[in-house]
C-alpha cells in the first residue's frame, strides 16, 4: 500500500510476557474512519481488550497513538494519546499530552503493549530496532532522575515517558511523565505501566513523514501559525502560560475549596498568586511541545526565600495553583510549586492527590477518621509540610498512604458509614470543578457525561462564561454544528444558570470538536481556538490526501464517541445512573461570596441527560447507543456484538 501522508502506516505490538514485538499495517479504513489519537485507539481497544479486563491484568493493553498531524510543522500539533483500562474508572479511558512523537519518526502510528514483564524493564524503540531492556537500576527512582539517566545514556533528542515510584506501587492516580514537562496525568495510567513492570518507554526515529500536497499543507500551516501569533492574547500566553486564566477562574466560580465545601476565597490572583511574583521570582524559562509557538510550560528556579535556587519543571501552572494552592489552600506560590514538583517526581496526578487529601481532611474534621487512622498525623488545611510528608507515603503506599493511594471514591467505600457521601467523583474520578458555583456550560455538563469521569471534554469557549446568541452563533459554525441543529440549540434553551441555549445538545458537538483536536494532535488550549473544523479538515486533507470536509471529519469523531460508549456497554457500564453526579452536588448547597449555590436537582439533571442522549441518537432513558445509531456510523460489527444489550 502506498503511504498515506501524515501516517507511518504501521502498528507496533509489544508483548512484555513473551518479550516479543511485531508490526502490522494500520489499515486505510481505520485511519480514514477514526483519524488518530483517541479515535484510532478506541477502535483498536475495542478489538484488543476483552470485556471486564482489570487494569492490572497482563491482558490489559496500553495503546499509544501519534496522531497524523504530529511530527509535521502544523502549529500546536504535538499531542499524543494514551488509552487503557483506568484504575479509577475500571473501564476504558484516555489521556493526552506532548511527547513520544519520535514513535512516528521511527515508523509507527500506534504502539500497543500487552503482557507483563517478569522483572522491571523499559522499552526502547529506535526505528526498526525494538528492545525490551532491564530496568532494575531504574526501579525506585523518581521520574526526573529516570529521565536524566535515560537522556544521559541515549541523548536528550530521545523521547522519554516514564513512571515514578507511585506508578510502580499501583497508586490509582499515578501519572506518566513525558520529557519532564508533560504529563499523562489523569486516569492513573502510571499504575498500568507499573502493573506491567514497565518503567519507561524511550523512542527515537529518523524516518520522514509523507505529505500528500506539500504546497497546500505549507500554505495552510503558515497561515494558521500567523493567525495564532497574531491573536491578541498571544504575548500574554507566551509570558504567563496557563496563568493567563487565573483571574477568570477565580471570578467565575471555577475554584472550589476544601473538597468543595466552600467557594473560592478572596484574593487568589491579587494577593496570593501575582503574575509579577511568578515572572520575577520563579519562572526561569519556557518550554514548548513540538511545533508550538506558545511554550506554555515553565522551567522554574526560585530566587530568594526558603527554596532559593530550587528548580522544577512545570507542565501547567494554573493546575498547580488550582489544586495545591486553592483547593487545599496552601496560598503561597513557592510552597505550592514545591508540592507540585514533589508530586511530579513521585509521579502522581495533582488533581487526584489534592482531592484525595482534601477528602481525608474533611473526614478528619468531621471525626469520621481520627489520628488512629492517620498514623498519628493531624490532618489540617493548607499545610505544605503535611503534603510533603504525605506525598512519599502515598507513592510508597506506606501506612495511611496506602488508603489515600486508592483515591477518594474507593477510600470512602473502604471506610464506610457516612464517608462515601463526601467523596466528590463521577465514575470513580475526582474533579477540580464544582458545577454549582459556575455557569452550567457544556464543559460543566460533560463532567457528568465524559466516559473518562468527572473531567470536562473541552476546557475552552464557555468555561465560566455566559454565552449570548451573538457569541454562540460564530462559535457553533466554527466547531461544525449543523445549521438545523444550531437553530434547535438556540431556540430550545434549557433555562437555569445554563444561559439562553440548549446546553446538553450543544455538549454533543463540543465532545466531537474536542475529539477532533485530540485525534489530529492539536493542542486544546484556548490560544489554539483559531483552528475551526473547516481549517482542520483542509489541513488533514492536504496532509493525507484523504479528502474530508467538516461534516465528514466530525462524523469520524462521532464514531469514536460511540465506540467508547459501546466499550462501556460491553463492560456493563455507561448507563444513565452512572452519569449522575456525586451526592454533594445533588443534595448540598455551597456558599460563595455570601450567596448559596446548588444543589443540582436530580430530576433536572436526568432531563438534561435525556436531551443529550437524544441528540446523540442514543436511548434517552438508558443512555446507551441504539443499534440503529451504530449501524448508521458503519459500526455494524459492534452493533452485532452488543445485540443482546441494545434495543433498536
Ligand atoms: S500551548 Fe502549551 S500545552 Fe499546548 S502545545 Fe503549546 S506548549 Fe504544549
Amino acid at each position: 500500500m502506498a503511504k498515506i501522508g501524515g501516517y507511518a502506516g504501521k502498528i507496533l505490538y509489544v508483548d512484555l510476557t513473551r518479550k516479543t514485538s511485531a508490526t502490522e499495517p494500520l489499515s486505510k479504513e481505520v485511519m480514514s474512519n477514526f483519524i488518530g489519537g483517541p479515535g484510532i485507539n478506541s477502535r483498536l481497544a475495542y478489538d484488543i481488550i476483552k470485556p471486564k479486563t482489570e487494569f492490572s491484568s497482563p491482558e490489559n493493553a496500553i495503546l499509544i497513538n501519534v496522531p497524523p498531524l504530529v511530527g509535521t510543522f502544523a502549529p500546536g500539533a504535538g499531542r499524543v494519546s494514551f488509552m487503557s483500562i483506568s484504575p479509577q474508572t475500571g473501564s476504558l479511558a484516555y489521556s493526552g499530552t506532548g511527547g513520544l512523537y519520535n514513535l512516528k519518526f521511527a515508523g509507527y502510528d500506534e504502539l500497543v503493549i500487552t503482557g507483563k514483564a517478569d522483572r522491571p524493564v523499559y522499552l526502547k524503540v529506535l526505528d526498526d530496532e525494538v528492545e525490551i531492556l532491564d530496568a532494575s537500576d531504574l526501579w525506585g527512582k523518581d521520574a526526573m532522575e529516570t529521565t536524566d539517566i535515560l537522556w544521559s545514556k541515549y541523548g536528550d533528542e530521545w523521547n522519554v515517558a516514564c513512571i515514578g515510584p507511585a506508578g510502580e506501587n499501583l497508586v490509582r492516580y499515578a501519572s506518566i511523565n513525558s520529557n519532564k514537562f508533560s504529563l499523562f496525568a489523569r486516569e492513573g495510567f502510571g499504575a498500568v505501566m507499573g502493573s506491567k513492570n514497565l518503567k519507561a518507554i524511550v523512542a527515537r526515529g529518523t524516518k520522514d513523514i509523507e505529505i500528500a500536497d506539500r504546497s497546500a499543507f505549507r500554505e495552510l500551516c503558515s497561515t494558521a501559525q500567523k493567525d495564532i501569533m497574531g491573536e491578541r492574547y498571544f504575548p500574554a500566553w507566551r509570558a504567563l502560560g496557563s496563568l493567563i486564566g487565573l483571574g477568570h477562574f477565580e471570578r467565575s466560580g471555577l475554584f472550589p475549596v476544601k473538597n468543595q465545601q466552600e467557594g473560592c476565597f478572596e484574593g487568589v490572583h491579587d494577593n496570593f498568586f501575582r503574575n509579577t511574583e511568578f515572572i520575577g521570582r520563579l519562572k526561569n524559562g519556557d518550554v514548548s511541545c513540538m511545533a508550538c509557538p506558545v511554550g506554555c510550560k515553565h522551567a522554574i528556579k526560585v530566587k530568594g526565600g526558603k527554596y532559593d535556587g530550587k528548580v522544577a519543571s512545570l507542565s501547567c501552572i494554573l493546575s498547580t495553583i488550582q489544586t495545591f494552592g486553592v483547593t487545599y489552600t496552601i496560598k503561597n506560590y513557592e510552597e505550592t510549586i514545591m508540592c507540585a514538583d514533589l508530586c511530579d517526581r513521585y509521579g502522581m496526578d495533582y488533581f487526584s492527590i489534592v482531592n484525595t487529601v482534601s477528602y481525608a481532611t474533611e473526614l478528619y474534621d468531621r471525626g469520621i477518621i481520627t489520628q488512629k487512622d492517620t498514623d498519628g498525623m493531624v490532618l489540617e488545611w493548607g499545610s505544605a509540610d503535611l503534603m510533603h510528608e504525605l506525598i512519599p507515603k502515598i507513592a510508597l503506599r506506606q501506612g495511611f498512604g496506602n488508603l489515600l493511594a486508592e483515591g477518594c471514591h474507593r477510600m470512602g467505600q473502604r471506610i464506610g458509614g457516612d464517608a462515601p457521601k463526601y467523596a466528590v467523583h463521577v465514575k470513580g474520578v475526582d474533579t477540580i470543578y464544582d458545577p454549582r458555583t459556575t455557569i452550567f456550560s457544556p464543559e460543566m455538563f460533560s463532567l457528568f457525561t465524559n466516559t473518562k469521569g468527572a473531567y470536562p471534554t473541552l476546557q475552552t469557549f464557555s468555561l465560566g462564561t455566559v454565552m449570548s446568541p451573538e457569541t454562540l452563533k460564530p462559535l457553533m459554525k466554527m466547531i461544525g454544528v449543523p445549521e438545523d441543529r444550531q437553530d434547535v440549540i438556540l431556540n430550545t434553551p434549557t433555562g437555569g444558570n445554563e444561559g439562553g441555549y440548549n446546553v446538553p445538545r450543544l455538549a454533543k458537538y463540543y465532545d466531537e470538536f474536542y475529539s477532533l483536536l485530540d485525534s489530529t494532535g492539536i493542542c486544546a488550549r484556548s490560544i489554539y481556538n483559531v483552528f475551526g473544523v473547516d481549517r482542520i479538515a483542509r489541513i488533514y486533507s492536504a496532509l493525507t490526501g484523504i479528502e474530508k470536509d467538516a461534516a465528514a471529519i466530525l462524523r469520524d469523531m462521532e464514531r469514536r464517541w460511540n465506540v467508547e460508549k459501546a466499550f462501556k456497554v460491553r463492560d456493563g457500564l455507561g448507563k444513565k445512573e452512572q452519569d449522575m453526579g456525586p451526592e454533594r452536588w445533588m443534595t448540598e448547597t455551597v456558599s460563595w461570596k455570601g450567596k448559596e449555590f446548588g444543589p443540582i436537582s436530580r430530576e433536572r439533571l436526568a432531563a438534561l441527560l435525556s436531551e443529550y442522549y437524544d441528540e446523540r441518537g442514543w436511548n434517552p432513558d438508558s443512555g446507551w447507543p441504539t443499534k440503529r445509531k451504530l449501524e448508521q456510523l458503519e459500526l455494524g460489527d459492534i452493533a452485532k456484538d452488543l445485540q443482546n444489550s441494545l434495543g433498536e
